[in-house]
């Protein structure tokens, strides 16, 4: 087993207590890394991990860091030209049961037998 060791991308210390890095906070990072590269901010030459590995670790103090100058420069420029915040398009089940089941309601014109109605005054003489 080859021991990598671990160490902080944001910081690239290999000393102290490291974090690993899952999905979520990955991801996370990668969408911060992206504004502080588009605004030319601290931290923007961090190299960040493609995905998530045991030695790509970071500092709770480094991600703190790293992360909340970001909620700063998102409080100040939400109305200006903001990355697109990657939307989804909500697939809509346009299922259409709207639609009364078309229920053939064929009142069957039942042929009446024209039975001979008979006079019950014609008697038989
Ligand atoms: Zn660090």
């Amino acid at each position: 087993m080859a021991s990598v060791n671990k160490f902080c991308v944001i910081c690239k210390s290999a000393k102290g207590k490291f974090n690993v890095f899952t999905d979520a906070t990955l991801t996370k990072c990668k969408e911060i890394l992206d504004i502080r590269k588009a605004k030319k901010l601290k931290f923007a030459d961090v190299i960040l991990p493609t995905i998530v590995t045991d030695f790509h670790c970071y500092h709770l103090q480094c991600y703190k860091s790293f992360t909340a100058l970001m909620s700063k420069y998102r409080e100040s420029t939400t109305s200006t030209s903001q990355p697109s915040p990657c939307t989804l398009p909500i697939p809509e089940t346009s299922e259409s049961v709207s639609e009364p089941p078309s229920e053939s309601t064929t009142s069957e014109s039942v042929a009446q037998p024209s039975a001979l109605t008979v006079d019950p005054s014609f008697t038989e003489q």
